[in-house]
């Protein structure tokens, strides 16, 4: 659908605003811990609404306006901590994407050798990315080659740091799938004038047990 993303994707961002918000550390006193919530723009009432809402969303497989998640991306740009926000958030969508592949499908692709693996491992990305964040994900050469034309993330923080969020996702969900973890080049930029985001990756599996 134009105009729209997946909901794992505000959510993904709300998350990864609401892990970086709430203080590390057991001896943090609760009271300080609400008091120390209400001020960042995290932990609201509202953020949390809208968490839920979004995971309401998801399963009942609607829709959400490309703006609003634009709206999110932007307020976090804003942030000094924003890098680290981005980063996390295409951290927590990769693992939600994971998630939704069939256990069955992911204990396949664990147990098989690589060479094996590594088809089913792309056929999954393809459509997980797709699905998902509205990528197109294709092979060229012994690289994976991952396009995001309409990305909610380009140019709302400073340096392109927006763009970390898509790269993100895309280092975890090969180091989940593959255990893969090689460089990741964002060849093309939409901060540069160009009409989409691409980042290509190596794509080998480093498989511990063969
Ligand atoms: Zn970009």
């Amino acid at each position: 659908m134009p105009g729209t993303v997946n909901p794992i994707v505000p959510l993904s961002l709300l998350e990864a605003v609401r892990t970086l918000d709430i203080p590390e550390g057991d001896d943090v006193e609760v009271e300080y811990v609400q008091e120390h919530r209400n001020k960042r723009l995290g932990l609201s009432d509202t953020v949390i609404a809208q968490i839920r809402r979004y995971k309401e969303a998801l399963k009942r497989n609607q829709q959400i306006a490309i703006d609003e998640a634009t709206g999110i991306a932007r307020l976090i740009g804003r942030r000094p901590d924003a890098e680290g926000i981005f980063t996390r958030a295409g951290t927590i969508v990769a693992n939600r994407m994971y998630q939704m592949i069939s256990a069955t499908r992911r204990q396949i692709i664990h147990l098989l050798p690589g060479f094996l693996a590594r088809p089913l491992a792309f056929r999954q990305l393809k459509k997980a990315g797709n699905k998902y964040l509205g990528a197109s994900v294709r092979r060229v050469g012994s690289s994976i080659v991952v396009g995001i034309k309409e990305s909610v993330t380009f140019s709302t923080g400073p340096k392109g740091i927006g763009c970390l969020y898509y790269e993100s996702a895309l280092r975890e969900m090969l180091r989940l799938l593959v255990n893969g973890g090689g460089m990741i080049d964002h060849v093309h930029c939409r901060e540069r004038g160009e009409d989409i985001c691409e980042w290509r990756a190596e794509w080998r599996a480093v498989k511990t047990s063969q």
